[in-house]
């Protein structure tokens, strides 16, 4: 056991403000773990709000643990001390669960990075009586759950604030009856909806190595509906705990709503987040106004937070009482000189929007419903605005995007910059920032069956955007590593199979070049294969409610760019979740 590790655990509590201390005593212990460093993992709200809704059932009593710092791991291995929870430094045996909250696919391997560091079997089978149950949520896992399977004993498929409850009531029947670790499973599986097992379900392979069934053993369901929050006002979404130590320091966040209308064909929380569910805006002022006497930084988070309805309103109660707001998206075609005199009153510097193609073609093809009129409106008020920095979010490897689309990120971002110099008008001229990105094909979009762009291609098209900007005075760009893409394809894309990739990547520290080749699974045959409509796809046994018909109609709407129009829950039926 190390000290210095105690020590550092107890002066990060000392830091904190909202810490839940709970006693042990005849409580069920849950271990939450982020697999990743505390300084990302605080400024993740759906991890914050797990943790609050598990403390808030009297008998339960939960625990954070995360990837140890670069320091902390050396002294880890030093002292040879199993992992510990950070409330009350017990190593994770002493847990009866450890559950991940598991929110970006590269964060996979940190799964078991921390089952090892905690002496906890990293094969869900090689497990016994004696160890935690070993779950697993969070977006990654109802997106795709099959590459962790191997090493997860149960899932909890959806929005775990309703799922939780359930889970724990039949739990507690489990262990009043004395049922033994499979029985638990397996009585789990057939009774809580929103639980899949994999242990309990067989995937059979034809001899191209694509699925050709997958099916329950026992009584257990063929397909797992996704858990979903019916009333979201019902559940307070927002920061348990405040420190200075994590990425959003000291800022209060406050989730605006679920889901989003505009269907973006690329984006995965737009389709399994449906339907569109925002919060009524006085209870939003109201959590917003209670809790500015811890801080005066709010943010306000969601997947179209300028959707809503009084959003300027809600930012100008906030400013006029001294706060400062801050906003995790725009749409450039909702920016309005309303919520721009709000955001400006809250000291933001910086704002970012996401036109994500630069032709209006391809925009189309995604059906991202904004104009190129639109951008450059909303940039010219963010220069009247005084914003210093305007972020651009774009993709590259999108479906049918050719050099021409590309070339379009390039001369979009040079109009916007003449448009920025002739708005500026003697004032000081804000800065342009690119964050590019790889598209990667994620599952229950209309893009489940296309491709991810092939790695080299990605390269070339970078080069291109940094050669066609080279010398561009004010315009910033920043790529991201295909490398990193393309395992993220991998994950998302990938079956059971892809966890033995995953296991030989942890055994080789990170290594995946070398683990693809030792080995004997083919990870372009996930990541760059067309899939055929009719294939078996290993995320099928997930209900999320959207019919797949409906997702092979928008993709070919795609194919013919063609736009859908945004949600209307109250007369709409088209996708088959309202
Ligand atoms: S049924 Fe219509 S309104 Fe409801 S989520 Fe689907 S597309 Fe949106």
């Amino acid at each position: 056991m190390s000290w210095k590790i105690i020590q550092r655990y107890r002066y990060i509590l000392e830091e904190e403000r909202g810490t839940i201390r709970k006693d042990w005593g005849g409580r069920l212990a849950i271990a939450l773990a982020y697999p990743n460093r505390y300084h990302l993992a605080m400024s993740n709200l759906g991890f914050q709000t797990i943790y609050t809704v598990l403390n808030s059932f009297d008998h339960v009593v939960c625990e954070r643990v995360f990837l140890p710092d670069p320091e902390d791991m050396e002294e880890y291995q030093r002292t040879n001390t199993p992992l510990m929870s950070l409330e009350s430094q017990k190593p994770l045996q002493d847990f009866q669960i450890v559950a991940f909250s598991i929110s970006f696919e590269n964060d996979c391997i940190n799964v078991l990075k921390i089952l090892e560091m905690a002496n906890i079997p990293l094969m869900s089978e090689d497990r016994g009586e004696n160890h935690p149950l070993i779950m697993a949520g969070g977006v990654v896992t109802f997106l795709n759950p099959e590459p962790l399977s191997p090493f997860i004993d149960l899932f909890i498929i959806g929005e775990g604030e309703e799922i939780l409850g359930e889970f724990l009531r039949i739990l507690n029947h489990c262990l009043e009856k004395g049922l033994g670790r499979m029985e638990r499973l397996e009585y789990l599986g057939k009774e809580v909806e929103g639980i899949y097992i994999p242990q309990f379900y067989e995937v059979g392979y034809d001899s191209q190595g694509r699925i050709k069934y997958f099916q329950p053993k026992g009584g257990l369901p063929d397909k797992i509906k996704s858990g979903r929050l019916k009333e979201v006002d019902k559940y307070i979404t927002q920061t348990q705990i405040l420190t200075a130590h994590t990425e959003f320091s000291n800022m209060f966040l406050i989730e605006i709503g679920r889901g989003c209308t505009h269907g973006c064909r690329f984006c995965a929380a737009g389709f399994i987040y449906r339907p569109p569910r925002m919060r009524d805006w006085y209870r939003l002022k109201d959590m917003a106004l209670k809790n500015m006497h811890k801080t005066l930084k709010i943010g306000l988070v969601g997947a179209a937070v300028s959707d809503l309805p009084n959003i300027p309103t809600l930012c100008q109660s906030i400013t006029c009482r001294g706060g400062k707001v801050s906003l995790s998206s725009l749409r450039a075609d909702t920016l309005t000189k309303e919520l721009l005199e709000a955001i400006k009153e809250g000291n933001s510097r910086a704002i970012a929007i996401a036109p994500d193609a630069g032709s209006e073609r391809l925009r189309c093809v995604i059906n991202k419903g904004i104009t190129e009129q639109d951008i450059i409106e909303a940039v010219c008020m963010l220069v009247e605005g005084d914003i210093d920095t305007i972020k651009l979010y774009f993709m590259i490897g999108l479906p049918t995007e050719t050099n021409r689309d590309v070339e379009a990120i390039i001369s979009l971002s040079k109009r916007l910059k003449h448009h920025i110099l002739s708005s500026s008008k003697g004032k000081r001229i804000a800065n342009l920032s690119l964050s590019v990105n790889s598209f990667i094909p994620k599952p229950f979009t209309p893009f489940q069956w296309v491709p991810f762009e092939r790695v080299k291609l990605l390269k070339e098209k970078m080069r291109l955007i940094r050669k066609g900007l080279k010398g561009e005075r004010k315009i910033q760009v920043t790529f991201d590593l295909p490398k990193w893409a393309y395992i993220q394809a991998l994950l998302s894309r990938g079956d059971r199979n892809v966890g033995k990739i995953l296991m030989a990547a942890h055994k080789l520290n990170g290594n995946w070049k070398e683990a693809y080749k030792i080995v004997n699974v083919n990870p372009d045959f996930y990541v760059y294969r067309k899939r055929d409509f009719d294939e078996l796809l290993p995320w099928d046994f997930i209900d999320h409610g959207i019919k797949k018909g409906y997702l092979i109609e928008e993709y070919k709407k795609a194919m013919e760019c063609k736009t859908t129009p945004i949600c209307q829950p109250e007369s709409c039926q088209r996708c088959g979740v309202c």
